[in-house]
């Protein structure tokens, strides 16, 4: 279940839905913490540096139950940064399949949003959506999108998620047009 916000005027009402789905999910299976692996594939390191941020005492995101983990196998979450190159594109495959369902992936970042500036680059998949729906990979995603996000948004999306605060804004879907082919001269 690879969510991907539409522009329709349904839009507010799918997050709705997607927010009262992860809730439960979150109510049923993760009822006491999150235990959250995180993933580098071709980050420039900027999303990296801010859930980093998240997970310092500053920020202090354990008080929601959430922990970072050193293996998928303890994971209930992955986070990932980047625009999914193809070098780590296998590498991801494998670490999806070894975290335990049920499980869920959150994608910190404009890269794994949509491709960010590579979105169409022979080097990367253009993204998370991308890479799982060309592997037929059904895993709930939530996107938490920014270049990079401010560690505040990182906590207010997993928040929002959790049910510990209320969405203030509709989303919006914007979508960057293809440059023209070059003519041969
Ligand atoms: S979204 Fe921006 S900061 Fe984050 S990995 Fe991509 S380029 Fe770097």
């Amino acid at each position: 279940m690879n969510r991907v916000l539409g522009d329709s005027a349904n839009a507010y009402d799918e997050v709705k839905v997607m927010v009262g789905w992860f809730r439960g999910l979150c109510e049923k299976a993760f009822k006491r913490a999150l235990w959250v692996f995180h993933a580098n594939t071709g980050a420039c390191n900027g999303c990296d540096i801010e859930v980093i941020n998240v997970l310092t005492p500053y920020y202090d995101a354990e008080r929601f139950g959430i922990r970072l983990v050193g293996s998928p196998r303890h994971a209930d979450v992955i986070i990932i940064t980047g625009p999914i190159t193809r070098q780590s594109g296998p590498a991801l495959e494998r670490l999806i399949e070894a975290v335990p369902s049920p499980k869920l992936i959150i994608a910190v970042g404009s890269c794994p949003t949509g491709g960010n500036i590579w979105f169409d680059s022979y080097a990367t998949h253009g993204g998370l959506a991308k890479f799982l729906s060309d592997r037929g990979i059904d895993i709930p995603v939530f996107y938490v999108p920014g270049c990079p996000p401010r560690p505040e948004a990182i906590l207010y999306g997993v928040a929002l998620a959790l049910g510990l605060v209320d969405k203030k804004v509709a989303p919006k879907r914007l979508k960057q047009e293809l440059l023209p082919p070059r003519k041969s001269s």
